[in-house]
């Protein structure tokens, strides 16, 4: 079932509850305020009589009566039967300005006001309006030996009359509140709820294809608005996610169609002829570098992608800093020396942190290999630690080519390489990625500092 139908029958029904209560409330309160008012008037007739008549014999009692009636009420009684009886029922005297009407209160009720109570009773005959009748006991005054009682009845025409109207006006009251709100209930809530649709449209029109698009319900901030805003930048972000998996596509065909470009354009020309072996053996070697460059790219784009989809674990230990920078000043020296570049090492700190020794060595690689590779012959290269609050800091500084503004915001991007024409004989454009990963699954960061051919400074820092 719609929601809007689920929220307008919810609420159509909790109004009918609260009006139905309430008008029945509203109901039995007039009835019973109405009761209780008839009842007090005939107590106070019948009690008037009851004070007055001495002797029930007395056959102009009647007169007596209507004249008393008269005198105490202030007005001659109307609509009123009044009667007195004997305390065998029989009716001795009667006034009587209801035609036609008569009554007879039942057995029980007669019993309890012989033995003196005060009886009131409803008597309902078929073809006349209802009667309500109070049964007083008189005092014997006269002494006669046997108590009478003195009755009134009044009709409940006007009473069952009122409270039929008021029941007819509480029905059309609840049935036209009820009416309405079902009406702009449901009219509010379709009116409320259509960009749900608007966005369930847009949603299922979302396609790789389309993500340009964007849900439009218009300037709102209610909750629908934050639900079309939260979608939109859900879309923006997988436009992003899109647009960034379709450059590196490129990015990945590109790279490695120029190695296989250079294996194919070389072997093409060498079989053309025949050659000795001397030849052979230089071209496969040159193809080996190729191949070998082909796998280290494989490599790291199988890394970077492990570390994308959150597949790549880190197996946490002990990792001495100052051990680690050695270890890898050690692997690097040989490509210091055959660059002619001075790699040095500075002020270490003696600390330890938690780490994947094997990750953290990658990235200081990386970095370290960086600075000589960007480093002309007699430069320098510098690794250092130092400590600060809670962190290390491993400072790698070159005296290199540095790094120019409008490259330096893009370095850690894949592929990227800020020299494009001498691209080849850097590296794969990987590395500065995945050492900003191995530094990120550390809670740590990597901060660079540089300046077009004024050398540069990389920071690794890093969380003890
Ligand atoms: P590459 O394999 O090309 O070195 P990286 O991701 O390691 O890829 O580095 C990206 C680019 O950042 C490099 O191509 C280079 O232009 C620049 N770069 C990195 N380190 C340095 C450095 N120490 N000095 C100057 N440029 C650097």
């Amino acid at each position: 079932m719609p929601i809007r139908w689920r929220l307008t029958i919810l609420y159509g029904g909790v109004l009918s509850l609260v009006l139905v209560v309430f008008s029945t409330g509203v109901d039995i309160y007039f009835q019973s305020s109405l009761q209780r008012s008839i009842d007090a008037k005939l107590r106070s007739m019948a009690e008037v009589i009851s004070q007055s008549v001495t002797d029930v014999r007395d056959p102009s009692i009647f007169q007596n009566v209507e004249q008393l009636l008269e005198r105490s009420l202030g007005r001659k009684p109307k609509g009123k039967l009044i009667q007195i009886t004997d305390s065998s029922g029989r009716v001795r005297a009667q006034s009587n300005d209801m035609e036609g009407e008569s009554f007879n209160i039942s057995i029980n009720a007669f019993d309890r006001a012989k033995s003196g109570e005060i009886v009131y009773e409803t008597i309902e005959k078929p073809g006349h309006p209802r009667l309500r009748v109070i049964t007083l006991p008189i005092m014997d005054r006269a002494k006669t030996g046997s108590p009478s009682l003195v009755q009134v009845a009044t009709s409940l025409e006007d009473f069952d009359e009122t409270m039929k109207r008021l029941l007819i006006i509480l029905i059309i009251g609840v049935l036209t509140s009820v009416g309405v709100t079902i009406g702009a209930g449901y009219y509010m809530a379709k009116k409320a709820l259509k960009p749900v649709d608007k966005i369930r449209k847009a949603a299922v029109k979302i396609s790789s294809r389309n993500l340009e698009e964007y849900i439009d319900i218009g300037l709102r901030k209610d909750e629908l608005g934050k639900l079309a805003d939260t979608f939109n930048a859900m879309i923006a972000r997988l436009r992003d996610a899109f647009q960034r998996i379709n450059q590196f596509s490129i990015d990945v065909s590109h790279e490695l169609k120029t190695p296989l470009t250079i294996l194919k354009g070389s072997t093409d020309v060498a079989l053309r002829k025949d050659r000795d072996s001397k030849e052979y053996r230089s071209l496969l070697t040159s193809h080996l570098e190729e191949i070998d460059r082909m796998s280290q790219i494989i490599d790291d784009l199988l890394l970077l992608s492990k570390a994308d989809t959150g597949k790549m674990q880190l197996t946490m230990e002990d990792v001495a800093v100052r051990d680690l920078v050695l270890e890898v000043f050690m692997d690097m020296q040989i490509f210091a020396e055959k660059k002619n570049v001075d790699l040095v090492v500075g002020n270490l700190e003696d600390v330890t942190l938690k780490g994947d020794e094997l990750k953290l060595r990658r990235m200081l690689w990386n970095i370290v290999d960086n600075g000589i590779k960007y480093t002309q012959t007699g430069g320098k290269v510098e690794i250092s630690s130092t400590v600060e609050d809670g962190y290390v800091r491993i400072n790698v500084r070159d005296t290199g080519v540095g790094i120019g503004d409008e490259d330096i915001k893009y370095i850690f991007d894949r592929f990227y390489r800020a020299d494009r024409a001498r691209k080849r004989e850097s590296g794969t454009g990987l590395g500065l990625s995945i050492s900003k990963w191995i530094a990120e699954a550390h809670k740590g960061e990597i901060e660079v500092e540089s300046r077009a051919s004024s050398g540069s400074m990389f920071s690794l820092k890093l969380p003890l």
